[in-house]
Order: structure tokens, then C-alpha cells, then sequence
């Protein structure tokens, strides 16, 4: 666990970065540090592993006061990880791995071992492992950067905008194969990001900051998008909040609708017997969706350029935001779902989707929901 005792940082100059500060990492899990830019998430960041020292308060590794540990120690117990990852260009992807271990001693042999195994977890090619950082690509170098600060198994990582600089389909891989990663690790991790799906996607608990280095409000991703404490971190959340939140709620039973289908290769003529109302979904031999198309508009028989590639495809009984996506997008107007398996179940309205929502609301009305902890 880490904890800020009422945490202070005044740069010479007079700015104030990190105010009064008090907050709890829970040991074992992601707590991302969200706010505006020049809010203090860095400095707050960089005060636990002492490259930035406060200006008052204290902060705690369980119950070891950081103050009183030997800095170069300390560092070595945390992982850090920075945009850009932060690589020596002059060494080998598998010798910036060994980094840490090295300063700990061990032998040549056990950290190449150890650094080719994080190589591998962290999803990077070992052919990869004998170039340089610059022969990467920006996401590559990411991953290099997080089996970096993993080298030597430290219970704490320190992560500044690591996903930041990628594009966003590679940063969105990213993101997943650090959750995974996670959940076999259980790590203490204190997460840095400016960008509010990234801290909902990735924190159990967000902690928002304001400009001037005051925490608005600590609470679990849900939490905070149903009842942000104030203007601040309404507007900080975002207008779209409530379509977000329904990302945390599993889809009850649906009433889903049975749906004609059709397979790859059908003529025109099949396609506009086989239709309901000017669509018609296209599954493959295992019954995976494909698409749809719209068989008054065929002049061929189905093929994979014919298919319309705009609807949505959810998981019946995932979340709710999914399903009402599927239904929204689709250009029949009736969302797909599928099994686990990916196989096609049936069909289901925006406006059933809005009623089972509804119905997911009623009852926790009145309930109390997980106490937030509010600053303050
Ligand atoms: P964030 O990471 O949220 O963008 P920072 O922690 O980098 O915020 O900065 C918080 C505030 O402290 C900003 O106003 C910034 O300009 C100021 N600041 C950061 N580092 C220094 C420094 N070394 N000297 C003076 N002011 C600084």
C-alpha cells in the first residue's frame, strides 16, 4: 500500500503542485492519478520514489516511511515506467530489461533469463530482443519499457502516461495486455494519465485532481461517473458519463428476437426471399455475424465486399453499454448478439435494451452503493 500523509509540494517560485494531499494505493491494485494538465500528477508520482521530495507530509509504503529508506534502495523496490519509455539507445532491448537486476547483482546468465521471460509476457517478439530501441516501433519500445520496471518483481510500479504517446488502436492493446498482465501480478500500481476512459478503463480506484494539486474525489470507476462530487469533476468526467457508466453493468436477460440468416454465396434471389424488411444478416458456416446486407441491392451473389461493416456486434449478458451500441449501430436497426462463443443468439431494439436498463436501475434506488471517499 501506498499512502500520502497530507502531502505537500511547493516549487521555488511559489507554486503550489501537490496540495495537502491524503490518499491510500490499496496494495495489489491499479490507482490512476486523473486531472488537467500541470495538476501535479507527476510530482505526485515522482515524491514516492523520493525524485521529487515534498515540501511537508510523508508517504508510506505499508509502514516504512519513505523518507527514512536509502533513495537508490527504494528505487530499486519500484518499477517506473514513462512516455517515450524512457530506453538507453545504446543498449540492447534484452540489456535495458536487465537493468535493475544487474545493479542487484545478479549473474549475466539468470538476468538474460529473466529478461527474455518478461520480454514474452510483455507480448514483444524475441527476435526483437538483440535490437536496438530505436529499431522498435513506439509501441514496442512501451512494452520494453514496462518489462524494464518488472525486471526485478518490485511489489510497486510507478506508471507516467506510459500509453500516451502511441496511436490509439496500438494504445488500446496496450491497455489490454497490461489488465492481464495485472491480474496474474497484483501489482501496487500508481497510474498517471490525463485522459478520463483511460483512468475508467484501467483504475480500481480513480483519484481526479484539480489545477493547484487538490484532490476533487477518490472513487471506484463507476462510483465516479454516477455521482461525481462536484462541477469540477462532472465536467471533468464528461458529458457522455451516464452512456460510460453502463460499461459497469452487466446486460440482463434480453428478449431476444429470432432473426433470419444467411450465408456467404447466396444469390439475390434467396437474399430477398429470405428477408424480413430490407435487411438481412450474413453468418458464416459456424454461424459467427458477418454483416448485413440489403438484398434489394444485390446484383451478385454475397460476398465479404457486399457486407454493410457499420453495426456493432455484443456479447449477450455483457455489458450494457455494448448491447445498446449494437443496437444503435446497426443499419437494420436490430443489434446482434451473440455466445460466448461468438455464435449468433439473436436480435434486440434499442428501445428493449432502454427498458432492461431501466429495469437494472430500479432496484438500486435507495440502496446504498460502495461509500465513496470523497476529499475532504
Ligand atoms: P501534471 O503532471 O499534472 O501535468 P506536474 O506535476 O508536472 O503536473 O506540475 C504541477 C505544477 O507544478 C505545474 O504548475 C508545473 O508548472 C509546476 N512544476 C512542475 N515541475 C516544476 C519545477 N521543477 N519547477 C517549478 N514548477 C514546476
Amino acid at each position: 500500500m501506498i499512502r500520502f500523509e497530507t502531502v505537500s509540494k511547493q516549487y521555488p517560485g511559489g507554486t503550489t503542485a501537490v496540495d495537502r494531499l491524503r490518499l491510500e494505493a490499496p496494495s495489489g491494485q491499479i490507482t490512476v492519478l486523473v486531472g488537467p494538465s500541470g495538476c501535479g500528477k507527476t510530482t505526485t508520482l515522482r515524491m514516492v520514489n523520493r525524485m521529487i521530495e515534498p515540501t511537508s507530509g510523508s508517504i508510506w509504503l505499508d509502514d516504512q516511511d519513505t523518507a527514512r529508506l536509502d533513495e537508490a534502495a527504494l528505487r530499486r523496490g519500484i518499477g517506473y515506467v514513462i512516455q517515450h519509455a524512457g530506453l538507453f539507445p545504446h543498449r540492447t532491448v534484452v540489456d535495458n530489461v536487465g537493468t535493475v537486476p544487474r545493479l542487484l547483482g545478479w549473474d549475466r546468465r539468470k538476468t538474460e533469463k529473466r529478461s527474455m521471460e518478461l520480454l514474452e509476457r510483455v507480448g514483444l517478439d524475441l527476435a526483437f530482443a538483440k535490437r536496438y530501441p530505436s529499431q522498435l516501433s513506439g509501441g514496442q519500445q512501451q512494452r520494453v519499457g514496462v518489462a524494464r520496471a518488472l525486471a526485478a518483481d518490485p511489489p510497486i510500479m510507478l506508471m507516467d502516461e506510459p500509453f500516451s504517446a502511441v496511436d490509439p488502436i496500438v494504445r488500446e492493446q496496450l491497455q489490454d495486455e497490461f489488465l492481464r498482465l495485472q491480474a496474474d501480478l497484483d501489482k501496487t500500481i500508481l497510474f498517471v494519465t490525463h485522459d478520463i476512459d483511460e483512468a475508467i478503463k484501467l483504475g480500481d480506484q480513480v483519484a481526479v485532481l484539480r489545477v493547484g494539486g487538490v484532490l476533487a474525489q477518490v472513487a471506484d470507476p463507476a462510483y465516479l461517473l454516477a455521482h461525481p462530487a462536484d462541477d469540477f469533476v462532472a465536467d471533468f468526467v464528461g458529458r457522455d458519463r451516464g452512456y460510460r457508466a453502463l460499461g459497469f453493468h452487466e446486460a440482463p436477460p434480453l428478449p431476444l428476437s429470432p432473426e433470419p440468416t444467411i450465408g456467404l454465396g447466396a444469390t439475390p434471389a434467396e437474399a430477398r426471399a429470405a428477408s424480413l424488411d430490407g435487411w438481412l444478416l450474413v453468418v458464416d458456416e459456424d454461424r459467427h455475424p458477418l454483416g448485413w446486407v440489403e438484398p434489394d441491392r444485390l446484383s451478385a451473389p454475397i460476398d465479404r465486399q457486399t457486407l454493410h461493416r457499420g453495426g456493432t456486434v455484443a456479447a449477450a449478458g455483457g455489458p450494457l453499454r455494448n448491447v445498446l451500441d449494437a443496437a444503435l449501430s446497426s443499419p437494420a436497426r436490430r443489434g446482434v448478439l451473440v455466445n460466448a462463443s461468438g455464435v449468433f443468439v439473436g436480435t434486440v431494439r434499442a428501445h428493449q435494451v432502454l427498458t432492461a436498463i431501466e429495469q437494472t436501475r430500479r432496484p438500486e434506488a435507495g440502496t446504498a452503493e460502495r461509500q465513496p471517499e470523497d476529499a475532504r
